[in-house]
């Protein structure tokens, strides 16, 4: 150590706001450059590396073949698939000095649909599985929390070709089993939860998503089926169409100051017969979307007044186009939104697109704006008084709420995604037309799976979720170094013994960072705790008793040792912990 590239900071950077940011930078394990990109110094590099080592052996173990793609790409292939479009304002884009645009590759599907098209003409060479660890480089609006969410970062993606579904269904599953064993040996507690394929494209599709209050993910489970998926994924259950007959007719009512939901359900309450509440009320939510490469367009969003729109949720249903709320100067360019009162009517006479949540049914009365200030209508019947032009899923998950399979409530946490597996189908190889020659002698377009695990934010995950107020706490497999070897005595014998123990325990095999520093003890044991190595061992005061301390990072557990059984007792304390 007295020789390691490494400062550590005694308070949190300014800019950090979770666990694993912080204590990372004040360990010392990567640098911050501009936002959302980072280095690497020593001792993070060999977490990083240690993690793609468990995920690159992993991998081989499904039979997938390691290659390394460019990171600088030509426009055209992402042009072909209107990605170049599609991943809007996230793309890093590149001009060359001919003025020729270029990429930095976010993901890869295209380049390795092309590649495989140009090496394999016959069925006889499937299925393939190919992967890499590379740098990804995405414009991401909000780079948060250090390392993880990058605007460079760390993937291992992989990709499979299929001759049918029933091989890139049994592809899928070794990627799944496979990032199964990844995450138990890096120590990370996750749920696997449905997701949606988002602008990939595809269908059945997968998150690996890590357990922690700093996620921006959050995903839903029902207790009593097992059933969990992304919230951005739960499909409303929708109840059957109520018959039209006995409704009566819907009428307009003077409702003075009743601009929010809670003030229009006592109006209700006060004025008319029975009681309601605010699932009996449909709230319009406006916003303007926009498809890629075209214009703003507005969208009314009709939902139940119980319920705010999931901006996430929204987006996932609308992508690829982009959503944004509108401005004063929007509601000011169209007088026919009435703000507080917005009605189906408005929107259906001035042309504007309606998506209703699926819980408003044929036949399901409503009370909602009359498009008139101070104006609601009452009994508005859907499919009868007015006939939206969809469905979406937009509103927000309640906890509580049904599970899509009718078995329980739904309860909602947070998450990290660290890996994704998508059945993409053809999209990209009808792209590219990656045909093979099939056994009957006519051409077989493949069918591809798409598979990302995020390598760097998981040295960020792990931090996230093995850590406590004192420091870091690696997982063995993980660790820099396996012993961190404190010399905290200054007599030369000690100091000779630490420096042969440290020599003896590398000839076994173990990695070990020795802390030969000439600082005190008290700030020897303190970058110790701070720097989270599994096993640390104080070669102290006790050391003129023929005695060494063992201590486990992980338990807090502290024993004495002999120094002439210190080797095998470490070792033993570090097999076990693997
Ligand atoms: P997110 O929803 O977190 O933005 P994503 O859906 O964009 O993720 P994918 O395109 O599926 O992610 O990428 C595969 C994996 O790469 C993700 O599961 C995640 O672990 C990782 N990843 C994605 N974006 C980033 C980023 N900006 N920084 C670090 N890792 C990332
Ligand atoms: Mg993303």
């Amino acid at each position: 150590m007295s020789t390691l590239f490494l400062r550590t900071l005694r308070d949190d950077p300014a800019d950090a706001e979770v666990p694993s940011h912080k204590l990372l930078v004040r360990a010392g394990y990567v640098r911050r450059v501009a936002p959302g990109v980072y280095s690497w110094l020593p001792l993070g590099l060999r977490v990083l590396k240690a993690v793609e080592k468990v995920v690159r052996e992993e991998m081989n173990s499904i039979g997938a073949q390691e290659i390394l793609l460019p990171a600088l790409l030509p426009r055209e292939p992402y042009e072909t698939t209107a990605r170049w479009t599609e991943y809007g304002d996230n793309l890093f884009r590149v001009k060359d000095r001919k003025g020729t645009d270029m990429l930095l590759g976010p993901t890869h599907e295209e380049i390795f649909a092309q590649l495989v098209k140009s090496e394999y003409s016959s069925y006889k060479d499937l299925p393939v599985i190919l992967y890499q660890i590379q740098t990804k480089y995405r414009d991401e609006e909000r780079p948060r929390a250090g390392i993880l969410r990058g605007r460079e970062f760390v993937m291992k993606d992989s990709y499979s070709f299929d001759l049918d579904d029933d091989g890139l269904k049994a592809s899928y599953i070794a990627h799944r089993d496979a990032y199964q064993r990844i995450f138990a040996r890096l120590a990370v507690r996750y749920v696997i939860v449905a997701a949606t394929s988002g602008a990939m494209g595809g269908s059945a599709s997968e998150e690996f998503l890590a357990e922690s209050e700093v996620g921006e993910d959050t995903f839903v489970r029902c207790l009593e089926s097992g059933y969990a998926a992304n919230v951005e994924a739960v499909i409303t259950p929708a109840p059957e169409p109520i018959p039209f007959d006995g409704l009566g007719p819907a009428q307009v009512h003077e409702t003075p100051d009743t601009t929010t939901i809670e003030t229009l359900v006592e109006w209700a309450n006060d004025t008319l017969d029975g009681t309601y509440d605010a699932a009996d009320t449909l709230k319009n939510v406006m916003v303007k979307v926009r498809e890629p490469g075209g214009d703003w367009e507005l969208l009314g969003i009709g939902v139940l007044g119980n319920r705010e729109v999931d901006v996430k949720r929204l987006e996932a249903s609308l992508e690829p186009a982009e959503v944004e709320l509108l401005t004063e100067a929007d509601f000011a360019a169209n007088p026919f939104l009435v703000k507080g009162y917005i009605g189906p009517k408005a929107l259906a006479e001035n042309g504007v697109r309606y998506l209703v949540d699926p819980r408003v049914v044929d036949g399901s009365a409503w009370i909602t704006g009359a498009d008139e200030p101070n104006r609601h209508v009452v009994g508005l019947v859907a499919g009868r008084d007015f006939t939206p032009d969809g469905t979406v899923e937009a509103a927000e998950i309640l906890d509580g709420d049904l599970s899509p399979d009718g078995k329980g409530p739904l309860v909602a946490a947070k998450g990290i995604e660290i890996g994704h597996i998508f059945q993409l189908g053809q999209k990209y190889t009808n792209a590219f037309e990656v045909d093979v020659l099939g056994e009957s002698g006519k051409p077989v377009r493949l069918t591809m799976g798409s598979y990302g695990v995020g390598v760097s934010r998981l040295v960020a995950v792990i931090a996230e979720q093995h850590h406590d107020d004192k420091g870091l706490r690696w997982p063995a497999e993980v660790a820099p170094y396996d012993v961190h070897l404190v010399i905290a005595n200054k007599d030369e014998a000690a100091i000779g013994g630490a420096t042969s123990l440290a020599e003896e325990l590398d000839a076994e095999g173990l990695d070990v960072l020795l802390d030969d520093r000439k600082s005190s003890p008290g700030v020897k044991f303190k970058d110790a705790e701070l720097l989270g190595m599994p096993v640390v061992v104080v070669v102290g005061r006790g050391y003129a008793n023929g005695v060494v301390e063992v201590r486990d990072r992980f338990t807090g557990e502290s024993t004495e040792v002999p120094i002439d059984d210190a080797v095998s007792a470490i070792v033993a304390t570090v097999r076990q912990q693997r």
